[in-house]
């Protein structure tokens, strides 16, 4: 008889009627039901992290939410604000683009020039 996969922490073989889930430190798949995670719940995990790969690195990452709803509470690894200094931080502060300071500085023309303006106070 062939050997057949086994995944989970329960070593089944694969059933397509259960909702499985991908172990992003052990490549393993879980059963939702075994490790406590929904199938919708899952939809909002970003990297899951099965319960013995959590130990080692950690909880599981959630995406992060564009509009965190304001006020709730018991939340705290969601939606939460990027330390400043982080690599993240970091990271995101690259990828943005700043206006040049030739964009930003005022070019009055010579018309609009007055001498006063370019003379020093007294
Ligand atoms: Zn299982
Ligand atoms: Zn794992």
């Amino acid at each position: 008889m062939a050997s057949v996969p086994v995944y989970c922490l329960c070593r089944l073989p694969y059933d397509v009627t259960r909702f499985m889930i991908e172990c992003d430190g052990c490549q393993d798949w879980f059963h939702g039901s075994c490790v406590g995670v929904e199938e919708e719940a899952a939809a909002e995990i970003d990297l899951y992290h099965c319960p013995q790969c959590a130990v080692l690195r950690g909880p599981s990452v959630m995406k992060r939410r564009r509009a965190a709803p304001k006020g709730a509470a018991g939340d705290a690894d969601v939606g939460r604000p990027i330390r400043t200094g982080s690599a993240q931080f970091v990271r995101e502060l690259r990828g943005r683009t700043f206006p040049s300071a030739d964009e930003v500085l005022l070019k009055p023309s010579g018309a609009q020039l007055m001498v006063e303006d370019l003379e020093e106070p007294p």
